[in-house]
């Protein structure tokens, strides 16, 4: 059902399906919903009207949070592994069960098409289930025969998950799912563009976890530095830019509470002379424009040998003019509106520098009006290589083709760059493209494909593009101390 429309103007929420109430939303202290005085709402970004009324917290509200956190954490961290993994993946069937909810909701808030918003909901299941289901057993180091030496991973304790807008449901269970297992309580703040799907994870929760190891509070920019600064808190984990990023370290630096920072990107694929042009060029427009190029891991610089440049970017070109921009309820839409009023304007910025530093536009470079903040997929053909659209991160659809004549050339200008999130090497010769891969400075690397995330395996920047990693045992050890116990037998 798409949203529609109440006589203030304001969109309705979504239809209730499966239980859950998808039409209001509240903060969630010490295992009870609660609401503020003021609110305010996010908008539907393809309609520009009001979504439903949200909390802005308060304050008070962030003393009662921390206060139910530290109070639940002891408790918590007592309970068996088994028994957290247990509550973990409860959770998990309870999500599921309201998948279409949520997928509709995701819609509209955050913009993303339909069959997109189901992604993120199948992709955030798989995330939990997989972090639920990893271990973290003490370990033997040293057994000899008058001494033991043990790790061990105890909880850190309270956190604080600070999420982004752009995939608000998944990128906040990635956070509660290791957070909760290792045994320690959190508090979620999600974005104030897109609170919904984050509140609702969390009143969800409810059903399974108890009082004050799961709590949202929603609010405006006031509330994340409130949350930071709090010494109550023993770790931040966040996600959002890298300007962001520096300044949560630096208030988290005052109580030295542990950091996981997952930050912005300017990945690079880079596009060898012997690729299969008519299979490769619409993968890499696909990994360009998907998510209208609102993600961390989207690919915001090409790199294409100078060889096959003009006939990879013809093909790149056809194909981005099978893609559809509109409404996420529309059928067969790839490209969404931008998220938001401030990054639609930035993004545009990057239009205006079309006629200010004169780039040649390869398709798209005009876009439609209003209301909604829709912007066309655009190629722009080898800018120079210090402009703007190459080297800052424009988080819309818009994106760079860029030329090389050796690997060498292509691995240096690839890293010529502060962000190191993800990078990729197209190639029919994959131990050629495996060489360049390695000498690339990026958290994630592949070899012909981009994105593929795999929560098994470790997520993190190099450089500014973060701190830390995410998902794999070492995410959840990332919640953790590492103790050491030393045995001596006699
Ligand atoms: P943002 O940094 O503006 O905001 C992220 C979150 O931080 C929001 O919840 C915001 O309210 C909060 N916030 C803002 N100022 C704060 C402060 N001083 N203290 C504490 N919290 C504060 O980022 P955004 O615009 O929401 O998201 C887009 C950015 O996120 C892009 O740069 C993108 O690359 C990055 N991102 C990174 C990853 C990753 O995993 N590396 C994933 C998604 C998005």
């Amino acid at each position: 059902m798409a949203p529609h429309a109440t006589e203030n103007g304001a969109t309705n929420g979504t239809s209730q399906s499966g239980g859950l109430d998808f039409t209001t939303f509240s903060n969630v202290i010490d295992g009870k919903l609660s609401s503020t005085q003021k609110t305010r709402h996010g908008i539907n970004p393809a309609t520009a009207k009001a979504n439903p009324e949200v909390p802005v917290s308060t304050q008070e509200d962030v003393e009662s949070a921390m206060a139910a956190g530290k109070k639940a954490a002891k408790q918590w961290a007592k309970t068996p592994y088994a028994e957290r993994q247990k509550a973990v993946l409860a959770w998990a069937d309870a999500i599921e069960s309201e998948k279409d909810g949520f997928a509709k909701l995701l819609t509209q808030e955050q913009g993303k098409p339909l069959h997109f918003a189901a992604f993120e909901m199948d992709f955030t299941l798989q995330i939990i289930r997989t972090m639920a289901n990893l271990e973290l057993p003490t370990e033997e180091i040293i057994d000899e025969a008058d001494r033991k030496v043990l790790v061990r991973y105890t909880p850190l304790g309270l956190t604080v998950g600070i999420a982004p807008w752009n995939y608000p449901v998944l990128l906040t269970c990635s956070k509660i799912a290791p957070c909760v297992v290792t045994g320690n309580p959190i508090i979620i703040k999600p974005s104030p563009f897109t609170p919904y799907g984050g509140l609702k994870v969390v009143e969800l929760a409810q059903r399974f976890f108890p009082p004050g190891v799961v709590q949202a509070l929603s609010g405006d920019d006031s509330l994340g530095p409130w949350l930071t600064a709090h010494p109550a808190p023993a770790k931040v984990s966040f996600t959002g830019s890298s300007a962001t990023g520096k300044r949560v370290m630096e208030s988290c630096a005052k109580t030295l509470k542990r950091v996981t920072l997952e930050l912005g990107g300017n990945d690079p694929a880079i596009v060898l002379d012997d690729v299969n042009v008519d299979e490769v060029a619409p993968k890499i427009a696909t990994l360009a424009f998907l998510n209208s190029g609102q993600i961390c891991l989207a690919l915001k610089r090409i790199f294409v040998h100078e060889k096959i440049y003009e006939s990879f970017r013809d093909k790149m070109v056809e194909h981005t003019k099978t893609l559809k921009v509109g409404e996420g309820f529309e059928k067969d839409v790839f490209l969404g509106p931008i998220q938001n009023s401030m990054q639609y304007e930035r993004v545009k910025g990057f239009f205006e520098a079309i006629d200010t530093e004169k780039y040649n536009v390869a398709v798209g470079g005009k876009n439609p009006e209003g209301p909604g903040y829709f912007i066309t997929p655009t190629i722009i053909d080898r800018p120079k290589e210090d402009s703007r659209i190459v080297v800052e991160e424009p988080f819309g659809p818009i994106v760079p083709l860029l030329t090389f004549s050796t690997d060498e050339e292509a691995i240096e200008k690839a890293n010529n760059t502060n962000y190191g999130l993800g990078a990729s090497v197209w190639s029919g010769d994959v131990e050629r493209a495996a060489k360049v891969a390695k000498e690339l400075e990026a958290g994630s690397v592949w070899v012909n494909t981009h994105f593929e995330i795999d929560p098994r395996a470790p997520f993190g920047g190099f450089k500014e593009s973060g701190i830390g990693t995410e998902f794999g045992v070492g995410g959840l050890k990332s919640y953790c101390n590492s103790q050491t116990l030393y045995l001596k037998k006699k």
